[in-house]
């Protein structure tokens, strides 16, 4: 905060925390035209690269808040990744055949991603106030006074409507609130480095994970010539010196990697896995969201992808409680929508890292057996590709395309901001409300309306936010209606 800056008193939305996922809800609230104001209590944005991958799911949503285009120029994109032994790929992933505008899983450090985030949101006039801590959170109808220490040391309230814990795993906002964060912590610990390293081949893009007998091994490569390697290690580990880096390429890396040597240690770190998931994700006023909300093994590169779509999800529906009359209930699908998928991708990257770091000859022998024999399985790979990239997740009961809760390729609606969508197969009915953009659509057969993270909204819910009556013109197996444009 500049020294001209008055220090905010109130707002309609406090994010606590600017890492990606609070950032993300800021911005997106922000290009809505939703009053937030953003603290942190970092003095500047962290310059580590954490999560380096960025799924094509994410890319999607990013694209509506003009974040996607800078970050794709800046980052690798590799069509997709392997597992590996220390001799032969068991199994590629490819994510050519994807549904998605974004075909590839895009590597860039987590700083370079903040400093896109950042970038975006000071150009819609935002500014993150630095420095500065959440102490305390105590109901203030009709919302909560937030206690907070500045960059001064002074202590100041800020009275907010509603309230995104966006502070990662140690939540403060979720501590509070007394909100639970059960689940477990698995004896597994991960060394994570980044490096300088002579030798890597220019031609390889791909990110490899190599299931050795020492243990797992992801190499990849970052932007600016360096070398992301992360390790499974036994509990208690220090932290990666170079020459562990170089030990454990040696030991676990693919054939192609062990000529190379480490020239620089950049940054290393360990990272003791943690799978919880918070008991609720609304708590009254307030929502927790991403790490604060759930946190799992970096097996994957899923845990920033998931804080994104977190804020995604939530953006949309504040600003339609705040800014457009819709009833407070809406809040309530946040939980019941983000908070099953966050239990569901603790058991898939709990399975993956299980399986990652297995130990028993014959336990591993098999697992690479299977992983190998699994790859000659049609649809396998392309399944599992589907399942990484998140572009399958939904909230509703059935994948049949435009079903109520499945996601919309952006691409057949021209998605480029926050509005809702309308695919129709036919002209639209010239009463439409306003707000939407219409997209005539040979894709459908009927009427379909796309929420602004790119789902497919019930009938009922497009009834109770605009107005339309929902005929049942095709009842589907779970009893979710299609929509059908008549006015109420
Ligand atoms: C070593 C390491 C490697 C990782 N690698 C990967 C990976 O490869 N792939 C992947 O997907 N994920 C990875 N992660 C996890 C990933 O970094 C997180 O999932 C992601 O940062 C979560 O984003 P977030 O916005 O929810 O929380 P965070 O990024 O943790 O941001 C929370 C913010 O809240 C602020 N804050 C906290 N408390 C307060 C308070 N009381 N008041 C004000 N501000 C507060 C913090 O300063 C911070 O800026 C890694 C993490 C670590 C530590």
């Amino acid at each position: 905060m500049n020294n001209k800056q008055e220090f905010p008193k109130s707002t309609d939305v406090l994010i606590v925390g600017a890492g990606p996922a609070g950032m993300t809800l800021a911005i997106s609230l922000k290009q809505l035209g939703v009053d937030c104001v953003v603290i942190d209590r970092l003095p500047s944005a962290p310059d580590d690269t954490r999560a380096a991958f960025v799924q094509p799911r994410t890319l999607e949503y990013l694209r509506r808040i003009h974040v996607a285009g800078p970050m794709i120029d800046d980052g690798i994109k590799p069509r997709g990744f392997a597992f590996a032994d220390l001799e032969r790929d068991l199994i590629r992933l490819s994510y050519e055949g994807l549904d998605s505008p974004y075909p590839f899983l895009l590597i860039i450090p987590q700083w370079q991603t903040q400093r896109h985030l950042d970038q975006r949101f000071g150009e819609l006039g935002g500014s993150v106030l630095r420095g500065v801590r959440l102490l305390d959170l105590v109901p203030e109808f009709p919302g909560s006074a937030a206690t907070v220490v500045d960059s001064t040391g002074a202590l100041r309230v800020i009275n907010a409507r509603f309230v995104a814990g966006c502070d990662g795993v140690r939540s403060r906002v979720r501590d509070r609130l007394g909100i639970g964060f059960p689940g477990s912590s698995p004896e597994q610990m991960f060394g994570v480095a980044d490096v300088r390293f002579d030798g890597w081949p220019a031609d390889r893009v791909e990110t490899a994970f190599t299931l050795s007998p020492d243990g797992m091994l992801i190499s990849s490569p970052l932007p600016g010539d360096m070398v992301r390697v992360v390790a499974s290690v036994p509990p208690g580990t220090p932290a990666p010196t170079g020459h562990d880096v170089d030990q454990l390429i040696q030991t676990r890396g693919p054939g192609w990697l062990r000529n190379g040597t480490v020239t620089e240690l950049l940054s290393s770190a360990t990272w003791h896995v943690q799978e919880r998931v918070a008991t609720q994700f609304r708590h009254g006023n307030t929502f927790l969201v991403g790490d604060a909300a759930h946190t799992h093994s970096p097996a994957g590169g899923q845990g920033m992808n998931t804080g994104i779509q977190d804020a995604a999800n939530l953006a949309w529906k504040l600003h339609h409680v705040l800014c457009l009359g819709a009833p407070e209930s809406l809040l309530d699908s946040y939980d019941a929508e983000r908070r099953p998928n966050a239990q569901q991708l603790i058991e898939f990257t709990h399975q993956i890292a299980t399986l990652a770091t297995l130990t028993g000859q014959k336990e591993r022998q098999m697992r690479d057996d299977i992983l190998a024999a699994l790859s000659q399985v049609p649809g396998v790979t392309e399944a599992l590709s589907v399942r990484f990239s998140q572009i399958a997740i939904g909230y509703g009961d059935s994948s049949e395309p435009f079903a109520p809760g499945t996601r919309v390729n952006p691409d057949i609606m021209g998605a480029e901001d926050l509005t809702w969508s309308l695919l129709t197969p036919d002209a639209a009915p010239p009463d439409l409300p306003t707000g939407f953009k219409v997209t005539v659509s040979k894709d459908v057969s009927q009427p379909v309306a796309v929420r602004p993270d790119g789902i497919v909204a019930s009938a009922e819910l497009v009834h109770e936010l605009f107005g339309f009556n929902a005929a049942p013109v095709a009842v589907q197996g779970n009893g979710h209606r299609r929509l059908q444009l008549t006015h109420s």
